[in-house]
């Protein structure tokens, strides 16, 4: 079974989507973190300027997307793992840099190319909770549930600021929004794989529901 979860930056996808998964028993794929992984080898392994992160080479693709050398694994102990050449970067994904330079690659067709294959792939012969911005419009539009989950502007701003406090970024609120509604925008309006409301998805607005009520939410339309 395949349940697909998209929604905008700081809606909850992630922690919701990984807790259904583990109600459930699935496994769950984070493809945002694929997207966030590309971004960290290109910057790091690569030195590409933000300049250089608006046109990506397809050598550069292949090579950071090769499946031999570049591993997603999910285990309820350990959550999402993602690996290069055997090293974890996982600790590196969230970073404010990422932050701000991930929508530059995501709107390049060689890389969500690459990255839905990765993901179907990644998703063969699981049962699967899988979320991202595309995922039940492009990536798996057949799925046999899809959600899309959103929340106010405020509350989102509010949900990722707590969360760069916690890591030691600290952010006015307004700074805050302006950076939700840009990684917003620029995920909506790019031409390939936009953020949209897949066909026959669920819309779940959580902005006054607490995590427990948003799985609920979801685990009520499911017949498992
Ligand atoms: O969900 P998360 O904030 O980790 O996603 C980071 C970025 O990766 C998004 O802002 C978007 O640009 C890109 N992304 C995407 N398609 C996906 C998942 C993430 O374009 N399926």
């Amino acid at each position: 079974m395949i349940i697909t979860i998209d929604g905008p930056a700081a809606s909850g996808k992630s922690t919701i989507a990984r807790m259904t998964a583990e109600h459930l028993s699935f496994y769950y794929l984070n493809t945002g973190l694929l997207y966030r992984a590309v971004t960290y080898l290109l910057i790091n392994k690569h030195e590409y300027s933000q300049q250089d992160l608006t046109t990506i080479k397809d050598g550069d693709v292949s090579e950071y997307t090769d499946i031999k050398r570049f591993v997603y694994s999910y285990t309820a102990q350990e959550g999402s793992v993602v690996i290069y050449d055997n090293q974890d970067i996982t600790g590196f994904l969230k970073d404010p840099l990422i932050d701000s330079s991930v929508s530059l690659i995501s709107p390049q067709k060689n890389v969500r190319e690459a990255l839905s294959h990765l993901q179907r792939e990644s998703a063969q012969d699981h049962d699967v909770v899988v979320e991202g911005r595309d995922v039940g419009s492009v990536v798996f539009p057949h799925a046999d549930y899809k959600f899309f989950l959103t929340a106010s502007l405020e509350v989102r701003a509010q949900r990722w600021r707590k969360y760069q406090d916690e890591k030691g970024n600290y952010y006015s609120l307004d700074r805050v929004k302006e950076l939700v509604e840009q990684r917003d925008l620029q995920d909506k309006t790019r031409k390939i794989s936009p953020l949209v409301v897949p066909s026959k998805a669920i819309t779940i607005d959580n902005s006054k529901l607490t995590l427990e009520e948003s799985i609920q939410e979801i685990l009520k339309h499911i017949n498992n």
